[in-house]
């Protein structure tokens, strides 16, 4: 099995005060944490360079949440994978379904996006996930295999390329999918990332879950099969949960 990913996405969450959450979280990234699990902590990119500065040592990376296709130029208001890198981030998450459902991002921008980020140096993680309609009307594995067909670009590799399984439904709600229904989808994704990435390297490609995960709940899904790790919302923005959650390995 990949080794464990457990990234957290503060979405809009977060001023320089915040650092005491970062501070919290390194500090219990405890040795025997770190021989299990990674983690990453995505803040607003306003404390991207802060915040990777402040993790140097500490081992808990820092990403961005999303980044433009292009290196540079007149896109007023956006910010680059390079300038992410720059800033000292690893990772950076593309393709969130906020992201798709409030800025109008289609499968083609989330690729060129990623295909952004291998340049930068960064790690992409691709977000990928059905709505409500869609899971009741039977659709989960054809959405969810159209949209990595889509969004995974050429050069992807278990290096640059992680992918999130994230139920539009599940993200902010406090429900979530069965671990039958997580073990299914995420088998789907396994074997799409088959002909992304080629037989050799798909099993090395780490595809997390999201929605609503708790220390609760954390246990349960990350037992499941081609679970390897969390995308964390809410529950990221507490230091003793986002640990809980990591520590559920
Ligand atoms: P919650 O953990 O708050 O449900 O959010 C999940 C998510 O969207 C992470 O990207």
């Amino acid at each position: 099995r990949p080794r464990p990913l457990v990234a957290g996405n503060w979405k809009m969450n977060g001023l320089k005060a915040s650092a005491k959450i970062l501070a919290e979280i390194q500090a219990g990234y405890s040795a025997a944490l770190k021989a299990k699990v990674d983690l990453a902590i995505c803040p607003p990119s306003t404390l991207t360079a802060i915040f990777a500065v402040t993790s140097v040592g500490s081992r808990v990376a820092i990403g961005g949440q999303d980044c433009h296709a292009k290196e540079s130029g007149a896109y007023t208001g956006e910010i680059s994978a390079e300038m992410l890198a720059d800033a000292g981030a690893d990772y950076v998450i593309v393709g969130h379904s906020e992201r798709r459902q409030y800025n109008g991002e289609k499968d083609a921008d989330v690729a060129a996006k990623a295909a952004a980020a291998y340049r930068a140096g960064l790690t992409a993680i691709v977000c990928v996930g059905e709505t409500k309609a869609e899971r009741e009307a039977g659709k989960t594995l054809a959405v969810v295999r159209k949209q990595l067909r889509g969004s995974v670009p050429a050069g992807s590799t278990a290096q640059n390329l992680v992918i999130a399984y994230e139920p539009v439904w599940a993200i902010g709600t406090g429900l979530t999918p069965t671990a039958a229904d997580v073990a299914e989808v995420h088998a789907a994704i396994r074997q799409e990332l088959r002909r992304l990435v080629g037989k050799a390297e798909q099993s090395k490609v780490r595809i997390l879950y999201g929605g609503s995960v708790k220390p609760s709940n954390a246990a349960e899904l990350m037992a499941v099969d081609n679970v390897d790790g969390a995308l964390v919302g809410g529950a990221s923005l507490v230091a003793a949960d986002f640990l809980g959650i990591a520590g559920a390995y």
